[in-house]
């Protein structure tokens, strides 16, 4: 092993080894609804205004207001739709619908509810004053005006945004192509019943659905069995479909854990060891333009990395500058001791309180335990060179999910 295999870095450092390589991707045209949580690459200016001519907000009757007379004969009937072009005398009125364009030569609107109808006459007793009820031209978006800068995560509201003004793709930074490889001999398919020394490939489901919360699908799944070969021939084939390969296992130190060996060979490794637990042999490679997230086989360490590291270079390429989880300061409800000679994340459950965030760990902290995981809101990071945290000592918590309310 080489002395830069040998080398464990910081979390920190392996961040910034990730950050210079895990760059945003190159825009591309996309479809509205394809659009969605996708980052936008370019100002969009209005083209046109909306409305496009001034309408009504109410059903009611328009008028031109200066007319100042209190009864009005009702000429015609303007409904929401295509504009009939009619043209409004003083002292007469035209029924109109809610978002139906205004006649020419009204200018204001008196909503049905404040006028009384005598045969084919309305009276209004109050004052009307010029522009009520109407939306004026360019009033919601003025032609040429700034709409979403680049950098805008897209949600509902852009999309019917941009789908309103016209536009039917928009540039956008993609997500990565990724491709998912598990690893090992003991490891069987889901459906299979292990036999005795098999385990469940678990990982490619729980990799596979952290995928698809980030709105990703794999562009190509495979396992292969602990064997050089087979593990560069499956890595090649990812390279050549994916932005991003993402392996689990066979990073460790036995003699099977062929998948650092076969990146050596095909590509260049970044590192290889993190001081942290979960994840210590998180392996970061590339293979010509493509990024390699190697995670460990144990089912918390692998979800954890992906949680830690691989989640937030995702979104980097995908454009995102929030890259990370929230994070607050939680008082724990019970002492912690852990291993000082690493930064840990242990799984816990962060409740919000009137007096702030109070944290309690999951039970046994085992990175097999996929129960440690299960119903965590949070990830306790705990220093390395501290072995005890006593009760109601506050520790920095990374939450991955709403907190608890009590
Ligand atoms: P490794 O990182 O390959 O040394 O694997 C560490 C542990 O995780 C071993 O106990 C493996 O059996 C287990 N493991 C590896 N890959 C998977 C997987 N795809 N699904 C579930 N468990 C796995
Ligand atoms: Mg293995």
């Amino acid at each position: 092993m080489s002395a830069q295999e040998r080398e464990m870095i910081q979390v920190e450092e392996a961040w910034r080894r990730i950050e210079a390589k895990a760059v945003p991707l190159p825009p591309r045209q996309a479809a509205l609804l394809e659009a969605l949580g996708c980052i936008l690459a370019q100002d969009i200016f209005a083209a046109e205004d909306v409305p496009a001519v001034p309408s009504s907000t109410m059903d009611g009757f328009a008028v031109l207001a200066a007319d100042g007379s209190t009864r009005r004969r009702v000429v015609a009937e303007q409904r929401a739709g295509l504009a009939l072009g009619l043209r409004l005398e003083p002292e007469t009125a035209v029924r109109i619908m809610t978002g139906a364009p205004l006649p020419e030569g009204a200018d204001a609107v008196v909503p049905v509810e404040e006028v009384r109808g005598e045969g084919d006459f309305i009276v209004v007793e109050g004052p009307v004053r010029q522009g009520q009820y109407v939306r004026a031209r360019g009033s919601d978006i003025a032609a040429g005006q700034l709409l979403l800068r680049a950098g805008t995560e897209l949600g509902p509201a852009e999309l019917g945004l941009l789908a309103a003004v016209g536009l039917t793709h928009v540039p956008v930074h993609p997500w990565p192509r990724v491709a998912l490889i598990t690893t090992g001999d003991e490891v069987v398919p889901v459906e299979c019943a292990p036999a005795p020394g098999q385990v469940r490939n678990s990982n490619a489901v729980a990799l596979q659905a952290a995928l698809l919360q980030l709105g990703l699908q794999p562009t190509m799944l495979r396992h292969v069995p602990d064997d050089l070969e087979q593990t560069e021939e499956a890595l090649l084939a990812a390279a050549s479909v994916a932005d991003v390969i993402l392996t689990s296992g066979g990073v460790s130190m036995g003699e099977r854990d062929r998948v650092r060996d076969a990146l050596n060979r095909l590509g260049q490794v970044h590192f290889s060891r993190v001081a942290v637990r979960p994840g210590k042999p998180l392996t970061f490679a590339s293979i010509g333009a493509t990024l390699v997230f190697a995670v460990p086989g144990n089912p918390v360490s692998s979800l954890v990395s992906f949680e830690l590291f691989v989640r937030p270079a995702l979104r980097r390429m995908a454009g995102h500058r929030r890259l990370f989880r929230p994070q607050v300061m939680a008082r724990l409800e019970h002492p912690i001791r852990h291993e000082p000679d690493r930064t840990e994340f242990q799984r816990a459950i962060v409740q919000k309180r009137e007096d702030g965030y109070w944290a309690r760990t999951t039970g046994p902290q085992s990175s097999s335990r996929l129960l440690s995981l299960v119903g965590a809101n949070a990830l306790l990071r705990l220093p390395a060179g501290v072995a005890e945290f006593p009760h109601g000592a506050a520790v920095s918590a990374l939450l991955v999910d709403q907190p608890e309310v009590p």
